[in-house]
């Protein structure tokens, strides 16, 4: 069987992991027939905009698509193409495993954890109101008439929704994933004492999803700064972590931490028929076209992609040879290395290739 799947390069150093990971991914012997489609800062010029709707249109075809990273300048121009199609796929599931591997750098051993992502609604909505706008005024003046509450002046606002039903489905995601890859324990976090309408909301879905699980898969709830702690105190506590999208955003780069850095988090967006597999990390510009940051992230993303497709050995087999390179510790990138002057560093494309030898050996 050939897969057809989108295969969206990025910007920054995004082209360079894309390009590793496509012939890693081929070397694996699963059949693909690429769909290349470019969006971000480099096809804005040219498109008009980063975000292309024949690239939008690509996914919903193949319904199965990975990409590098694409940068979102701050504050001004565009907004992320990340955010934008996981909304406009609903994409609702953030997947990301934070799993370490025996020969990184980190201060922790034996981390396996999986952070569940709610990925369309909180903060990251992207309902936001401009300071001094005309229409940021008149709804600081229904809320402070609603609410009898006193807003400063010159504020800018940014909406936060939490519906029953996107958490519902989010935490049903995490129970399933729970019991389908023989997890333990699912935990809810939030800051649900400070934001009791939407946080509060999320916990009251979850312990409902949770009483349909009871007996099979232990669940408990956090909050959110006493979260941050525990993970850094014993991470190994924890199992599956469930959390709306901003705290999951946050807490996916801490996790990313534990396992020894951005270079090997992997990740996954997926709907109910679509999935968008790429990295946590983002484009790292400083490093463009140096051949130098790490693939790992989004070849492991690609296991994630093979683990979807049901390409079950081929997944086993990739993990089990990024995992055999990381641990001789050779070919592997400057991010790797005891100290990141190594000058046996290896770059991005001759990682990829030693990740090859070891799937052909
Ligand atoms: P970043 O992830 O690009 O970089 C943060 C740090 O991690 C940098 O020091 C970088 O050198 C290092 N790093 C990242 N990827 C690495 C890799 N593969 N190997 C080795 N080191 C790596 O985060 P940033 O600098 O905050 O963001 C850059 C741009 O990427 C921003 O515009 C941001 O919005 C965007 N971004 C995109 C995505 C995405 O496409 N899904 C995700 C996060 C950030």
């Amino acid at each position: 069987m050939t897969y057809n799947v989108t295969l969206i390069p990025g910007d920054g150093t995004g082209p360079e992991i894309a390009e590793t990971t496509r012939k890693v991914l081929e070397a694996t012997g699963v059949k693909f027939n690429w769909d290349i489609q470019h969006a971000g800062v480099d096809i804005m010029e040219k498109a008009g905009t980063p975000l292309p709707q024949n690239v939008i249109e690509s996914i919903r075809k193949n319904k199965v698509a990975i990409k590098g990273p694409i940068t979102t300048p701050i504050g001004k121009g565009f907004r992320s193409v990340n955010v934008a199609l996981r909304k406009e796929l609903d994409l609702y599931v953030c997947l990301r495993p934070a799993k370490y591997y025996v020969g990184v750098r980190s201060k922790y051993e034996n981390i396996d954890l999986v952070i569940v992502r709610e990925n369309t609604e909180d903060l990251y909505a992207g309902i936001e109101f401009e300071v001094d706008k005309p229409e940021t005024e008149t709804l600081i003046e229904t809320i402070e008439k609603l609410s009898h509450r006193h807003i400063n002046e010159h504020s800018g606002i940014s909406i936060k929704p939490i519906s029953r039903a996107c958490t519902q489905r989010i935490v049903r995601y995490a129970f399933d994933y729970a019991i389908k890859y023989g997890r333990k324990k699912v935990t809810a976090v939030t800051k649900a004492n400070i934001m009791k309408f939407t946080d509060g909301l999320f916990f009251d879905e979850a312990r409902k999803v949770a009483k349909e699980y009871a007996g099979k898969i232990e669940y408990e709830e956090r909050l959110i700064d006493n979260m941050c702690m525990q993970l850094v105190q014993k991470p190994e506590l924890y199992d599956v972590l469930v959390l709306p999208n901003l705290y999951g955003d946050i807490i996916s780069d801490l996790c990313a931490g534990l396992i020894g850095g951005l270079g090997i988090a992997p990740g996954a967006n997926i709907g109910k028929d679509i999935a968008l597999f790429e990295p946590v990390h983002g484009s790292a510009p400083k490093y463009k076209g140096q051949n130098k940051v790490n693939p790992t992230a989004m070849i492991l993303s690609g296991v994630l992609m093979l683990e979807y497709l049901g390409e079950i050995d081929a997944a086993k087999k990739l993990e089990k040879a990024v995992a055999d390179i990381i641990r001789e510790g050779k070919d592997v990138t400057y991010d790797m290395k005891l100290d990141r002057n190594d000058p046996t560093a290896v770059g991005t494309s001759e990682m990829g290739d030693a990740i090859i030898r070891q799937l052909c050996s």
